[in-house]
């Protein structure tokens, strides 16, 4: 059996398929067992007052917890993780964990949008100051430092418009000032971008995506260097929202096809970008792997592969009409947020209205796409046929002179 201690040593489908589990602890199962509950019986006074046993009580871990928390804390090469209900859950620890009453924060403009309304909601009522900077502003983010700056929240691609920031000079400035800095790193997962490694303090991940990639689970991991997961640790035991069991099970369960479905949604995404980049109707791909995304000389230079998730920018002048009968339509594409798992979504994306530091500029509409695990033929198929309904639109309207 592979010791933990070796373990790196091992290629990551290796890896991936030993962490989290010790069939020595779970009379020889594969897998473990699932631990559901509250009260954790003590022998003696003394173990109960002094905590003396591997677990305590229900909110503070049990052994399905610590599986998916250990298996995560080795993939990520970090001090250690907590796990909360959902990705967005993750993101409030993370920031609630950083940051305080009187601080200045420093927030990508690309954020997921629940992301802002945390800062421009919950946090602004405790006293946490939000400001927005532009996705490409490398160590020109050194110039939005404030004494009272505490932490750079980064997102690399961002949220439905792609942009991948450079990750390096963000870091490079927040450490000369003692700031720290969060990764929402949903994207890449561990295994695309090693954000520790890059010199993150928190990284987090919607576990809702990638890892339960079935659309069947709401889960965040939240990882930390040494310096920072004593204190992640002590806001989470604060206040003890946890997954369930169940959920944490799930997750692990997909952690062992993780690099599967990873590969195979990298291999579809691709293609199909490519498949975009020829069509007439449209304008930018933004996918990280062409040239046409932003920041795309850094995803060459810091990570490792690209996921099944991108956005296309469609020319300017089609009509909103066409554009529902394109997707309202769709056969094997499904209307939908979320994304990570087996099936196909498509959803519009609109950034305008939310972005203050660096205003979109594309006039066209911009639909988000997350490839599933369906042939690519049918996948194509659907989108030619989808083409096709949003044009018609336009050459039914006499031309007006
Ligand atoms: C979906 C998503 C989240 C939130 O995950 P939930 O589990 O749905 O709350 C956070 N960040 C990014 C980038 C996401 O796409």
């Amino acid at each position: 059996m592979i010791d933990s201690t070796e373990l790196s040593d091992f290629g990551i489908s290796t890896q991936l398929s030993v962490i989290g589990r010790n069939p020595d602890e779970q009379c020889g199962f594969v897998n473990p067992a699932l631990y559901k509950g509250s009260t954790i019986i003590h022998k003696t006074l003394e173990d109960l007052e002094q905590r003396k046993g591997r677990f305590f009580y229900g909110t503070a871990g049990s052994p399905t917890i610590a599986n998916l928390e250990d298996a995560w804390t080795h993939l990520t090469g970090s001090a250690g993780t907590v796990l909360s209900p959902s990705g967005l859950g993750s993101i409030s620890l993370a920031l609630l964990t950083l940051s305080k009453a009187g601080d200045h924060i420093l927030i990508t403009d690309s954020v997921y949008f629940p992301t802002r309304m945390l800062c421009d909601g919950l946090l602004a009522k405790f006293g946490i100051e939000t400001e927005y900077y532009d996705p490409s502003i490398g160590e020109d983010i050194e110039k939005l430092v404030k004494p009272n700056t505490t932490v750079i929240f980064l997102e690399s691609p961002g949220s439905g418009t792609m942009e991948i920031q450079n990750i390096p000079a963000l870091v490079s400035v927040a450490k000369k000032h003692g700031i720290k800095t969060i990764l929402d790193n949903t994207w890449a997962t561990p295994l695309f971008f090693d954000a520790h490694g890059h010199g993150i303090d928190i990284s987090l991940e919607a576990g809702t995506k990638y890892l339960g990639g079935h659309s069947d689970l709401l889960l965040g991991l939240v990882s930390a260097n040494e310096e920072c997961w004593p204190l992640l640790r002590s806001t989470y035991d604060a206040m003890a929202m946890l997954p369930g069991a169940d959920d944490c099970l799930l997750a692990l369960r997909g952690m062992r096809t993780l690099h599967l479905r990873l590969k195979e949604a990298e291999r579809k995404a691709l293609d199909l970008a490519a498949w975009f980049k020829k069509r007439d109707e449209v304008e930018k791909v933004l996918h990280p792997a062409f040239e046409d995304c932003p920041g795309h000389e850094y995803w060459v230079r810091d990570y490792k592969g690209s996921s099944g998730l991108f956005s296309i920018v469609l020319k300017d002048g089609f009509t909103r009409s066409g554009l529902e009968n394109m997707v309202d339509n769709m056969k094997v594409f499904e209307l939908g947020y979320s994304w990570g798992g087996y099936d196909s979504l498509i959803t519009p994306v609109n950034p305008p209205t939310q972005r203050k530091a660096a205003p979109w500029s594309h006039n066209g509409f911009a639909l988000r796409i997350q490839v599933g695990l369906e042939e690519l033929e049918d996948l194509k198929r659907d989108l030619e046929l989808g083409f096709e309904r949003l044009t018609e639109e336009i050459s039914m309207t006499p031309l007006q002179i």
